[in-house]
């Protein structure tokens, strides 16, 4: 059902209205009601952030040298060659590690851990929900194939319910998140003719993710891992600290069924 602005912004606010309790974190303005969801993946609905932390802190403690979340928060969501640019470069080893032969070492030790992904919490829970109510959704990551494939092994099931995925590899994303590239690519697969951007909303954890995705002219709800500073959070439309804490209705989405929830 499509609605008038003015209608979106009386629907908003009698939701309010009806409940208090309501997570919204965004200062003032209306949100748009939500046709589409996009979803980032790696420590958002998986989480595998922690592997590559773990990783990279054991090969930076060879050149002595410790990773901090400031770098941490520039390298997340970008490709992996950008984001092992600037790992190189900020710690000071790039004299001594190149990014590609980072990458080739970071590599070997991701392979054996990716399959343990486990799922963030909330995580099934709203896909399901957002499923169960028609609501069409994708994925949008960074991940390249091969990853994704190793990662999702134990979720196929639940990733399967996405309209479609669009990976960090694919030949129409030119380039990585911040860049709008990718969230504008998965806009479009949807083929829905009526998808207007500004009621797409996506979920992000990334500062460069939630860069991206405004860059789009979307609507993000960033979930941050605690340690990632607050500057970050400034231009989310939503900071949640779980996805357990999303709240449908705040974007005129269908309220989880409390008997289920
Ligand atoms: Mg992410």
């Amino acid at each position: 059902m499509r609605r008038t602005r003015r209608e979106s912004h009386l629907v908003l606010a009698l939701v309010a209205m009806a409940n208090p309790s309501t997570t919204c974190h965004s200062p003032s303005a209306p949100k748009p009601s939500i046709t589409h969801v996009i979803f980032d993946m790696d420590g958002l609905l998986l989480d595998t952030e922690k592997f590559y932390t773990e990783v990279q802190e054991i090969i930076l403690s060879r050149f002595n040298k410790t990773f901090d979340w400031s770098l941490k928060a520039k390298m997340m969501g970008k490709k992996s060659i950008e984001a092992a640019r600037v790992f190189v470069e900020e710690t000071g080893i790039s004299d001594s590690l190149t990014a590609e032969d980072f990458l080739v070492e970071r590599e070997a030790m991701l392979q054996h851990v990716f399959p343990t992904s486990e799922l963030m919490p909330g995580a099934s829970h709203l896909i399901l929900h957002l499923h169960k109510n028609g609501i069409p959704m994708s994925i949008a990551t960074g991940t390249h194939k091969r990853h994704f494939q190793l990662k999702t092994q134990q979720h196929g099931e639940l990733f399967s319910l996405m309209h479609h995925i669009v990976l960090g590899d694919d030949p129409e994303v030119k380039q990585g998140k911040p860049s709008p590239d990718i969230f504008l690519t998965a806009a479009k697969r949807f083929e829905d003719a009526w998808l207007e951007l500004h009621n797409v909303l996506v979920f992000e954890d990334a500062p460069s993710g939630v860069a991206a995705a405004k860059n789009a002219g979307m609507s993000v709800v960033m979930v941050p891992d605690p340690r990632l500073d607050s500057s970050h959070h400034r231009i989310a439309d939503q900071v949640l600290s779980s996805l357990l804490d999303f709240n449908p209705t705040d974007w005129g989405l269908p309220p989880f069924d409390e008997v289920s929830a």
